[in-house]
């Protein structure tokens, strides 16, 4: 892959938030986070989507009864004591893939980030990474190094033209054993060309059909929209992942992505569930964040990871960079955070 420095990418600004900025103020001035409706029992727990083993929660424990394997555990920073993840063993065979959407129609919230730096996490601990750029901003090839107005083809050929095939796009990172098929503007023509497609909500998932073998995890970077890309991306996917910035308007527009969400299980997707909600920007010390969590924790319940990503400007450092924090900072804590992360992943998907 190429290495050559390259003029940053300007991805266009964020989707400004025009929600109603109704919060009422604590007497110390903080904002009151007001509790979410709990999202309908049948998409958190899909009925053919509840794994059959070792769910990281038991239900001795959602039922308020402690768990002795919990018991002396340190409080995590979703206020749940955070459980010990087994240390991953190497795989000694690849594939078939389990395809993780990385999806939140809200811009900023660190979908591009966890991609990246939990795909690299994943790819230490010897999995076979593939990391799809299925945003025409291209920050996930941006921040593996990649120049997207330099690929000569990427994942819109693959998905809008016959004659290009997985083995034409593909390109190898600087991590070992992960891949990425690259993305850029090009990809903004394919939401309106696949309009009149037949089939257009499967074409994705029709193109990675021939890497499923060859990788264990296919991480999907969505746009931050609901739109056709997003649908074909979890009508492909096994699971999705929810990266949420701690922050109270970030739990507005979850709902919405639930309600999509089942959608595509009931129509398109049967197999669809969400692996879980990652809290990103985490701050330990604002009352804020540490509520927006007990929040999140209160509806979603033990969809929501053990893991939150602290807020740190190592992040958007490795992005000019051009490479995850697990190889640019290893030791720092951000690279700690991922690793736990892909830790907790591999824990809650039995088989990866
Ligand atoms: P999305 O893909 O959801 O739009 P990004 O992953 O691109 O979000 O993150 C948006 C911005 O926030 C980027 O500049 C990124 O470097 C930065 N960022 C992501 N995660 C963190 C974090 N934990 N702490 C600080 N900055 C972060
Ligand atoms: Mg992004």
């Amino acid at each position: 892959m190429s290495t050559q420095p390259f003029e940053p990418f300007q991805p266009a600004a964020a989707v400004p938030d025009l929600a109603p900025r109704d919060v009422d103020l604590a007497e110390d001035g903080h904002p009151i986070v007001p509790p979410i409706d709990a999202p309908d029992a049948a998409v958190m727990h899909h009925p053919a989507a509840t794994p059959g083993e070792a769910p990281a929660i038991t239900d001795d424990e959602a039922a308020g009864a402690p768990d002795p394997a919990l018991a002396g555990r340190p409080m995590g920073p979703t206020a749940r004591p955070m459980p010990v993840f087994p240390e991953p063993t190497p795989r000694d065979q690849h594939g078939p893939a389990r395809v993780v959407s990385m999806c939140n129609q809200k811009g900023g919230v660190g979908k591009t980030t966890t991609t990246i730096n939990l795909g690299a996490a994943l790819a230490e601990y010897g999995r076979k990474v593939l990391l799809v750029d299925f945003d025409p901003q291209g920050s996930l090839s941006v921040g593996l190094g990649v120049n997207p107005y330099e690929i000569e083809r990427s994942v819109y050929n693959l998905i809008m033209d016959r004659n290009t095939g997985f083995e034409d796009v593909v390109l190898k990172t600087n991590v070992p054993g992960m891949d990425l098929l690259p993305s850029n503007i090009d990809l903004s023509a394919a939401e309106v060309q696949l309009v009149t497609e037949v089939a257009r909500e499967q074409v994705l998932q029709r193109a990675l059909d021939a890497a499923r073998a060859d990788y264990d995890f296919i991480m999907i970077d969505c746009q931050p929209s609901l739109g056709l890309l997003t649908v074909n991306a979890l009508t492909a996917s096994d699971g999705v992942i929810v990266p949420l910035e701690c922050e109270f308007f970030a739990l507005r527009g979850v709902a919405m992505l639930v309600e999509t969400i089942q959608k595509v299980q009931d129509r398109l997707n049967p197999g669809l569930e969400i692996d879980g909600l990652v809290a990103t920007m985490f701050d330990q010390r604002t009352v804020h964040s540490r509520e927006v969590l007990a929040r999140l924790v209160e509806a979603f319940e033990d969809k929501v990871f053990h893991t939150a990503i602290s807020r740190t400007v190592r992040f958007p450092e490795t992005t000019v960079a051009g490479e995850p924090i697990t190889t640019f900072a290893s030791s720092s804590g951000g690279a700690y955070s991922y690793r736990q992360l892909a830790k907790e992943v591999l824990f809650r998907c039995p088989g990866t």
